[in-house]
C-alpha cells in the first residue's frame, strides 16, 4: 500500500512538473499579437524540453524515486520517452517553419541569430543522441564510449536548449520566470554533477574487498565482496547493483550484476559473472584483496515484493544468478514454500552452479527441470511407467528421473507436463536472454497463468 501511495506521488510529482511551463505560461504578462500556432509550438518546444531534463533525475538512480516502480521499468520508460521528448522538441521549429517559412533560412548557422544558433546545436545534439541509442549495437560503439556520449550530448543538447529559451525572451519576460528557468536547468545540470561526482565520492569512503574470485560452470566467476569499515547494505533478493571493480570510484566503467547470494547475509556479496565482453572476461585476473565499489541494492525483480503460496521460476544461461539468491535466501529463511525452477541451458556441463542447487535441492521444498538444447548422450526421453492394478486395470505412473531433463526449448507443452495444475496461481519470475523470456511469458499464458503473475527481469538495458 505505502509503495502504491509512493508511486502515485512521484507520477504526480512527474506530470506536476513536466506540464508546470504552460501554466508559467498562462501567468502575465502574456506575449501578445501571436497566432494559434505559434502558441502550440512553443507549448510542445516547452512540454518536450522539461520532460528531457526530467531524464536526468530519473536516471540518476534516486533510490525513493525508483523504488515503487524498480529501476529497471526506469530505464525503460526513459529510453521510450526520451523518443517522445524529441519529437515535442522538433515539432517547435517544424511547426514554426511551417507558419513562416522565411524561418527555414535559420538552419543556415551563419544566416541565423544566436538564439536559433543555440537551437540548431540542441536540435543537432538531440538527433545524436537518439541516432546512436538506437544504432549503437549495429554500428558497433562501445558501450563506454556510448556512455560518455550520452552524458556529453545530453547535457549539451539541454544547456543549449535553456540558452535558446533564455535568448528567444519569449515567456521569460520577467525577472522571475527567467530566473526559474535558470534554477530548473541549474537543477537538473547539478543532478549529473550529482551522480558522477558527489555520489563516486561517497562509494569511496565505503569500499568492499574482494574475497574472492571462484570458477564456475559456464565460462562464469563468482565475485564475492565484504565491506570494509561499515556494515554493508540490506537487499532484497533478486535485486541488483552496479559494480566497480579495481578501479576509481569515478570511472563510468560500472556494470549492473544481479546478486547471487542470499539476502540474509547482506555483509556478503556474491555475483556470477558470465565472460561476454571486457569487462566480465577480466573478473577472472582480478586479485583477491582489490578494491570495488557497489551502487546497490536496485531493482523489483523480487519474491519478497511478490509474496505467494509458491513460485515458479525459469532461468535460462546466466539468468540462474538472481535465482541463486532466491534459492540462498529462501534456504537461510528456513522457507517451506514450494517451488518449481526450469532450468534452460545449451549442455548439462555448461549449467553453471548445477552442484550448488542439487544441494539446495536437500534444503528447500524445490524441484528442478533442466531444459537443454543438446542433452547427455546417454539420456534417453522419459516414458511414463505402467502399472498394474489387477483385474486387467492398469495405470500411467510418472518416470523414474535421476534429473527431470527436456530437450529443447521452453514450450507451453513442457510446461502442461511439467506444471502442477492446483498450482497454477504461483508468481512466475523469468530471467535470460530476450528470447527465451518472450518464449517463456507466452508459454505460461498458453497454459493460463495470468500476466499479472508474471515477473520478469532484463539483463540487456541499453
Ligand atoms: C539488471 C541487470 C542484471 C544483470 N545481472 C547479470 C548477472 O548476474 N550476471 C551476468 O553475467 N550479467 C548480468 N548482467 C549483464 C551484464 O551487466 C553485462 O553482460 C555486462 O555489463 C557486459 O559488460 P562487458 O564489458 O563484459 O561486455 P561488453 O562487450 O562491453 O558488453 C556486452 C553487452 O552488454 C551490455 N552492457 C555492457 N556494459 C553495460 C553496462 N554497464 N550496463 C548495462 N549493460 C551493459 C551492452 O548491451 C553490451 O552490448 C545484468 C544486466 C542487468 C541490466
Amino acid at each position: 500500500m505505502r509503495r502504491g501511495l509512493s508511486g502515485f506521488f512521484w507520477l504526480t510529482a512527474y506530470l506536476v512538473v513536466i506540464f508546470a511551463p504552460l501554466f508559467f505560461m498562462l501567468v502575465r504578462p502574456i506575449p501578445s499579437g501571436r497566432d494559434f500556432v505559434t502558441e502550440l509550438s512553443i507549448a510542445l518546444g516547452f512540454v518536450g524540453l522539461t520532460q528531457m531534463a526530467v531524464q536526468f533525475v530519473l536516471i540518476a538512480r534516486f533510490k525513493r524515486v525508483t523504488a515503487p516502480y524498480g529501476i529497471d521499468l526506469i530505464l525503460q520508460y526513459h529510453k521510450q520517452i526520451a523518443v517522445v521528448a524529441i519529437l515535442l522538441i522538433l515539432a517547435h521549429p517544424v511547426l514554426l517553419m511551417i507558419q513562416q517559412p522565411w524561418r527555414l533560412e535559420l538552419l543556415n548557422p551563419l544566416r541565423g541569430n544566436w538564439a536559433s544558433r543555440f537551437a540548431l546545436l540542441s536540435v543537432l545534439c538531440l538527433l545524436l543522441l537518439w541516432g546512436l541509442s538506437a544504432f549503437r549495437k549495429q554500428i558497433r560503439m562501445n558501450y563506454e564510449a556510448w556512455r560518455l556520449s550520452h552524458l556529453f550530448l545530453s547535457v549539451l543538447a539541454l544547456v543549449s536548449a535553456q540558452i535558446h529559451v533564455a535568448l528567444a525572451g519569449l515567456y521569460t519576460n520577467t525577472w522571475w520566470k527567467h530566473a526559474l528557468w535558470i534554477a530548473m536547468s541549474a537543477f537538473f545540470v547539478g543532478v549529473v554533477v550529482w551522480l558522477r561526482l558527489i555520489k563516486p565520492a561517497q562509494q569511496r569512503r565505503q569500499p568492499w574487498r574482494v574475497t574472492a574470485v571462484r570458477p564456475e560452470r559456464g565460462e562464469t566467476h563468482t565475485l564475492a565482496l565484504e565491506p570494509v569499515g561499515h556494515s554493508g547494505f540490506r537487499f532484497h533478493p533478486g535485486q541488483f547493483a552496479w559494480i566497480k571493480v579495481d578501479a576509481s570510484p569515478y570511472t563510468i566503467d560500472e556494470h549492473p550484476y544481479s546478486f547471487s547470494s542470499s539476502s540474509e547475509r547482506g555483509g556478503q556479496l556474491e555475483f556470477g559473472i558470465k565472460e561476454l565482453g571486457d569487462f566480465s572476461a577480466n573478473i577472472k585476473n582480478v586479485p583477491v584483496g582489490a578494491t570495488a565499489y557497489v551502487d546497490g541494492p536496485h531493482g523489483a525483480f523480487s519474491i519478497d515484493r511478490y509474496p505467494a503460496t509458491g513460485y515458479f521460476f525459469f532461468a535460462g544461461g546466466v539468468g540462474i544468478t538472481p535465482f541463486m539468491s532466491f534459492l540462498h535466501t529462501m534456504a537461510d529463511r528456513g522457507d517451506p514454500r514450494p517451488v518449481l525452477l526450469f532450468y534452460a541451458g545449451k549442455t548439462w556441463e555448461a549449467l553453471t552452479y548445477r552442484e550448488e542447487i542439487e544441494r539446495l535441492r536437500e534444503l528447500l521444498d524445490l524441484e528442478v527441470v533442466y531444459v537443454l538444447e543438446e542433452p547427455p548422450e546417454d539420456w534417453e526421453p522419459p516414458k511414463p511407467r505402467v502399472r498394474a492394478l489387477g483385474a486387467g486395470t492398469y495405470v500411467l505412473e510418472p518416470p523414474e528421473e535421476a534429473h527431470k531433463i527436456e530437450e529443447g526449448f521452453v514450450t507451453a507443452d513442457i510446461l502442461r507436463r511439467r506444471l502442477p495444475q492446483e498450482s497454477i496461481h504461483r508468481e512466475a519470475f523469468i530471467c535470460g536472454p530476450a528470447p527465451f523470456m518472450d518464449a517463456v511469458r507466452d508459454a505460461l499464458l498458453e497454459v493460463g497463468v495470468d500476466a499479472e503473475h508474471i515477473h520478469m527481469e532484463q539483463f540487456d538495458l541499453v
